[in-house]
């Protein structure tokens, strides 16, 4: 018998085992980062994935490879059939996660420890109540706050994602270390990225170097740790010796890790996007509603994909709007 072609794998011997599946485009947030000011166009129900084609498809992902699947949205728990679709992929043989901005995530609990989901991505930008309102346009601090302590507490694996921007947020750098102190999460300073409807532009990206520009002015050199990246890991990682936490940066302007990339994302009308910088995408849905086999298009997807930020492999390329505005807005991406 022939052995089974590997359709994950890309040109570039990249492996492809770790899938995000958008569940939504919707959101109970309004991130001025992310959701476009004039909103977007949301794709009528009926060409959304539905959660049984959300399994087929996830299936056929697991059946060639994927061992982790991660659902984002637009904000996935608002979702009203996410029991089910958390039933239907706790199924498979993968490791689910999620990631969530924690806001009504306290009805959830229960129902994210019954199908094993462990590892929880929150997104949290700032710790100051008057900002979380400017940057997301809603004033639900105190239950996104409220919510990351119960879930350590409940003892899930925390970690917060705060995307830095200049004059926003970078004077909150060491605040969000020194959370780390005395609680088990680890806080991710994400480098703020261009995407279609949100106003990017470099300068107000805080790169890697500035993070630890302001790491290396608060701490004494031996108090910060370098951790060992798990493969395939987006981000660097360090802990302040003695804190329970850690923190880590992603820099994928500065520092881009597409070398070890093993990422595919699923958009919720079911899309399949090779990379999260990629301006094409492979309709696996209108396959699978037809009856036909999904595994060429993914395959085709898969050997398709550049070998950096989807061909913007220079930061010049990544600025310029012809090209950064013909991919999607992330909130109908999934981060
Ligand atoms: N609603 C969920 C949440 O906020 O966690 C999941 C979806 S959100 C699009 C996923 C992640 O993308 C969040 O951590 C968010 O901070 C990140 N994100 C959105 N826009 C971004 C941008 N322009 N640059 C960097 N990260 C971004
Ligand atoms: Fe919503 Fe998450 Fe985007 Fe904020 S980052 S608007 S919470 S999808």
């Amino acid at each position: 018998m022939n052995k089974k072609e590997n359709i994950l794998l890309d040109s570039f011997g990249r492996e492809h085992t770790y899938l995000r599946i958008s569940l939504v485009e919707r959101c109970n947030l309004r991130c001025f980062y992310c959701m476009p000011e004039e909103g977007v166009q949301l794709t009528p129900k009926s060409h959304l994935m539905s959660y049984e084609e959300i399994y087929e498809i996830a299936k056929t992902f697991v059946t060639n490879g994927v061992t982790k699947i991660r659902l984002t949205g637009g904000e996935p728990l608002i979702r009203k059939d996410i029991p089910i679709i958390l039933e239907k992929l706790a199924s498979l043989p993968v490791e689910l996660s999620i990631t969530s901005n924690a806001v009504i995530i306290h009805k959830f609990i229960d129902t994210l420890k019954e199908f094993g989901v462990n590892n929880i991505n929150v997104s949290l930008d700032t710790l100051v109540k008057e900002k979380f309102k400017n940057i997301t346009l809603r004033d639900h601090f105190e239950v996104v706050y409220n919510n990351i302590l119960l879930l350590i507490k409940e003892g899930f694996k925390v970690k917060i994602n705060a995307v830095l921007m200049k004059g926003v947020n970078d004077n909150e750098i060491i605040d969000f270390i020194n959370f780390t102190k005395d609680l088990p999460v680890s806080v991710r300073f994400i480098e703020f990225m261009p995407f279609d409807g949100n106003k990017w532009d470099l300068s107000k990206m805080v790169s890697y170097k500035e993070v630890m520009e302001q790491v290396n002015n608060a701490f004494e050199e031996t108090a910060i740790e370098r951790l060992k990246d798990s493969p395939n890991d987006t981000a660097k990682n360090y802990k302040i010796k003695g804190f329970k936490g850690s923190f880590a940066i992603i820099s994928s302007v500065t520092n881009p890790f597409c070398d070890s990339c093993n990422r595919l994302r699923l958009t919720a009308n079911g899309q399949l996007k090779n990379c999260l910088f990629s301006s094409s995408e492979s309709d696996l849905l209108t396959a699978l509603r037809k009856g036909e086999s999904i595994e060429p298009v993914i395959q085709k997807a898969v050997q398709s994909k550049l070998k950096m930020r989807g061909g913007m492999d220079t930061i010049d390329k990544l600025q310029d709007p012809n090209k950064h505005n013909k991919n999607r807005s992330m909130i109908t991406i999934g981060g």
